[in-house]
């Protein structure tokens, strides 16, 4: 079973100053693959930039330019979460290309699997404006570019960081196509994400949100996973499947109330990774979003990679939450989502 990554210093160059999201993260998982020697195990997948038609396939051509030149003018803040360097427009162009590369490495068979190891991260970007730390959406130009690429007509989109993807969202919203389902702490940052918004058009039913309260751990993320995400990935039967994957669910992450463990990352991939090869002869991207816990970040990025690989030996050196949260009953809110799905 060979499963790729993607990276590239470049990544590194994307400086945020004082902020959580810094290129320590990618060190850290990078470094974390080489001392546990599981890089070795792994196909590298160099990156590329983004075209300017490529990104153009998500956003629109005023808004690209307004990133290339704010990097040029030595960077700045697009808005009150998001900040860009000299070097933050190359690197977006390569976090986009990365999650292309993947995608083409997964597509023409060089790999089973791909995780595209970039940042910035992508899934808050809209067509017209940077949030949340994204400048361009890398799932949503990675999505765009398989359906015309390989003429695919239907794939699904996984979100797990534990932010809604108002981007990504927002992106397919009206594009029957692409089936985007989303698990995130709702009501929290953007605001977006509630049951009711589920596509529009003849995409009705194409988005499939599953705003949780906070406190949810691996129980409840199994429940969902094998009640909601699982029914519906079958139901729209996808070519390919590619996931945007944020890892400020973990117990440790303080970004969010969650509290996933590695494990529980390991078993929401495995799940994942076995709709893939039911469904799509296993054909599956990552892509990195969140996740500001260094150490659980590392160890959970570890973890999906073993996954990928089909190694069933999962090292979870955080174990589970320290935190006595009273966990939340979600019986009714699966419902509900069964309701609104027609998933009954
Ligand atoms: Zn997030």
């Amino acid at each position: 079973m060979k499963a790729g990554f993607v990276y590239d210093p470049i990544y590194l160059k994307h400086d945020t100053g004082q902020h959580v999201e810094i290129a320590r993260r990618l060190e850290a998982i990078i470094s974390h693959l080489e001392q546990t020697g599981l890089k070795q195990q792994l196909t590298a997948i160099k990156p590329r930039p983004a075209t300017i038609a490529e990104l153009s396939l998500v956003h629109h051509e005023q808004y690209i330019s307004l990133v290339r030149e704010t990097a040029q003018r030595g960077g700045g803040w697009l808005d009150m979460d998001t900040v860009m360097s000299p070097d933050s427009y190359d690197a977006a162009l390569y976090a986009a290309g990365g999650v292309i590369k993947a995608t083409e490495a997964v597509m023409n068979g060089e790999v089973n699997s791909a995780f595209a190891l970039v940042r910035p991260p992508g899934h808050h970007a809209t067509p017209r404006r940077a949030m949340g730390f994204c400048l361009f959406n890398n799932v949503a130009i990675a999505a765009k570019y398989a359906l015309s690429k390989f003429g695919l007509e239907h794939i699904l989109i996984i979100d797990f960081d534990v932010h809604h993807g108002n981007g990504t969202q927002e992106v397919f919203y009206d594009n029957p196509q692409v089936l985007y389902t989303s698990t995130h702490q709702y009501p929290h940052y953007p605001g977006t994400g509630s049951i009711d918004e589920t596509g529009s058009g003849t995409a009705k039913g194409t988005t499939v949100n599953i705003p949780l309260p906070s406190g949810c751990g691996d129980a409840e993320y199994q429940q969902v996973f094998q009640q909601i995400i699982v029914p519906v990935a079958k139901r729209f039967n996808p070519q390919l499947i590619l996931v945007s994957a944020g890892y400020d669910t973990h117990w440790a992450d303080e970004l969010a109330l969650m509290q996933i463990s590695v494990t529980g990352f390991a078993q929401m991939v495995k799940i994942i990774k076995e709709l893939a090869d039911e469904l799509c002869s296993g054909r599956l991207v990552f892509s990195l979003e969140g996740g500001y816990n260094i150490t659980a970040l590392a160890a959970s990025v570890k973890a999906t990679f073993e996954v990928l690989l089909g190694n069933t030996n999962i090292e979870d050196p955080l174990g589970q939450t320290r935190y006595r949260w009273t966990v939340p009953n979600i019986d009714p809110l699966i419902k509900a989502i069964k309701e609104t799905h027609n998933l009954l």
